[in-house]
């Protein structure tokens, strides 16, 4: 009897044609590492450099590893970094549900549909998990394998226990493309007549992968190059279902060194790790589309790219067969590319949080502050140590008024503030403008080079030797009385 095929019929029905259609696949794991957040980007680039959909899908069948609250970082990480997708398990679409144990149902029916096709078997083997996975399972010796439909169906009925596993031919080969890697052909005596559907009735990620994939319509496969392996077995699939095979686009793996991959357990940061550490969502995207794609053409020599222009210049044939080393320097170079590019408000609105945390006085402006730093932090981390000085004094050495480029020493420093204090004392108007004219003309009375006067001015004011900003812009972040009262300290400490 022929089997029915109004459900099959149903599903093929629903697949959108016609368009580039790629979806990011994460399990729910509770982080999204670099190389990950990487095939996120990639199968984004794609979808929307072809004027496709871009669809995310949810996969949790593996239910050993689920993480409360991991989907929730899943969609706050894409909805940060701008990678919106156009179908998913919260917007919906023409082939939902789009998290994979709401389609447990769905892979039964594909498993049994190989089986009736004669491209799967049921095997009632007792097998254990190091059995399948050392390679041992001599599939020739499977007594499951030449069993008769009949004999098979009678077990099936009879309630025992079972898996579908994938009949691989004996002999021959499979050869499938990838866009990277080019023809690849294995002998199919090298594959094992892989699980599809499991005991409990759900699929192995490689049977879940090929029916959604499928069902979805997705024209592009983005994955780590570690799944090369089992890509013939795909192949094998999509022929057996009388499917047509997507462009398969491996890409090799993001590295922590030469040898080693990067990876979570070994301390390598995540997108939340990097964020934490000040890095800002538009570079970290930036270097990370650049660990194993280079723009080419005109395009060549360029680094600093946005989403958008990203999207405008991605092409699979830029991605690189080589594994990228991921490089906390270089991601440092772009953070400070990215932070000198902003805008001073917008600066300003992601620098404050950060001023605040080492600046409590409300009277002191953070708008000023961040016109100090914008030039020079590299991370929005290093910033409450580089003005945690405004908020107090930090102790000093006196020596520190001692500079030989400034030509200042201790008793220079010492006429310099016995001139400066009162001067200052007089103005009236406690701008940048008033500041700086008051000392320059000081200077010029002195007869002293500006950098003799401003020098023990700045060390005064800011305690310190190295300070973001000049002594001018440090005294009118400080305001009249604060800094006039830190002037005489260190004139008090230079009389001693
Ligand atoms: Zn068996």
């Amino acid at each position: 009897m022929a089997m029915d095929m109004t459900y099959f019929d149903a599903m093929e029905a629903k697949i959108p044609h016609g368009k580039i259609r790629t979806r990011f696949a994460p399990s729910p794991t509770g982080y999204m590492h670099v190389g990950n957040l990487r095939t996120a980007l990639y199968t984004w680039l794609i979808a929307r450099n072809g004027g496709g959909t871009f669809i995310l899908r949810i996969e949790d069948t593996d239910q050993g590893r689920l993480v409360e609250g991991a989907t929730d970082v899943i969609y706050r990480t894409m909805a940060e970094c701008g990678l919106n997708h156009d179908e998913g398990p919260d917007v919906g679409g023409p082939v939902a549900p789009y998290i994979q144990s709401e389609r447990r149902d769905t892979y039964g029916k594909y498993a049994r549909l190989l089986v009736e096709k004669g491209f799967a078997y049921y095997c009632f083997c007792e097998k254990t998990e190091s059995e399948e996975d050392a390679g041992d399972f001599n599939r020739a010796a499977d007594p499951c394998r030449s069993l008769t439909p009949e004999e098979a169906q009678a077990r099936v009925d009879a309630g025992e226990p079972y898996v579908i596993r994938q009949r691989i031919p004996e002999s021959g080969t499979t050869t499938f493309h990838d866009a990277i890697f080019g023809d690849i052909t294995v002998e199919n005596a090298t594959l094992d007549d892989q699980v599809l559907l499991k005991r409990d009735g759900l699929p192995t990620y490689n049977f879940a992968n090929v029916i959604d994939d499928h069902l979805m319509g997705i024209t592009h496969v983005v994955r780590g190059s570690e799944y090369l392996s089992s890509a013939p077995k795909y192949d094998l699939l999509y022929q057996s279902f009388g499917w047509e095979v997507p462009t398969y686009v491996h890409c090799s793996p993001v590295m922590r060194d030469q040898h080693n991959k990067m990876s979570k357990r070994h301390g390598d940061p995540s997108y939340e790790d990097l964020k934490a550490q000040g890095y800002l969502t538009e570079a970290i995207l930036n270097y990370v589309a650049l660990l194993g794609w280079s723009p080419r053409g005109d395009q060549a020599e360029r680094e600093v790219f946005s989403l958008n222009e990203l999207a405008e210049v991605f092409d699979i044939g830029g991605i690189s067969k080589s594994p990228a080393i991921f490089d906390i320097e270089k991601l440092t170079h772009f953070n400070a590319l990215y932070l000198r590019a902003m805008t001073p408000e917008a600066f300003h609105a992601v620098a404050e949080p950060c001023i605040r945390q080492a600046v409590k006085n409300p009277a002191l402006d953070t708008r000023a502050i961040a016109a100090l730093l914008q030039a020079r932090c590299e991370k929005l981390t290093e910033i409450p140590e580089k003005v945690a000085f405004f908020e107090a004094l930090p102790a000093y050495e006196r020596d520190l008024f001692t500079n030989k480029k400034s030509k200042t020493n201790d008793e220079v420093s010492r006429r310099m503030l016995e001139s400066v204090i009162p001067a200052m004392e007089e103005l009236t108007d406690w701008t940048q403008e008033a500041i700086h004219d008051c000392l320059i003309d000081l200077a010029a009375k002195l007869e002293v080079k500006n950098a003799t006067l401003m020098w023990p001015v700045r060390i005064a004011a800011a305690g310190q030797a190295v300070t973001p900003g000049g002594a001018v812009e440090i005294c009118q972040i400080l305001g009249r009385e604060e800094c006039l009262w830190r002037l005489g300290i260190g004139l008090e400490m230079l009389k001693a």
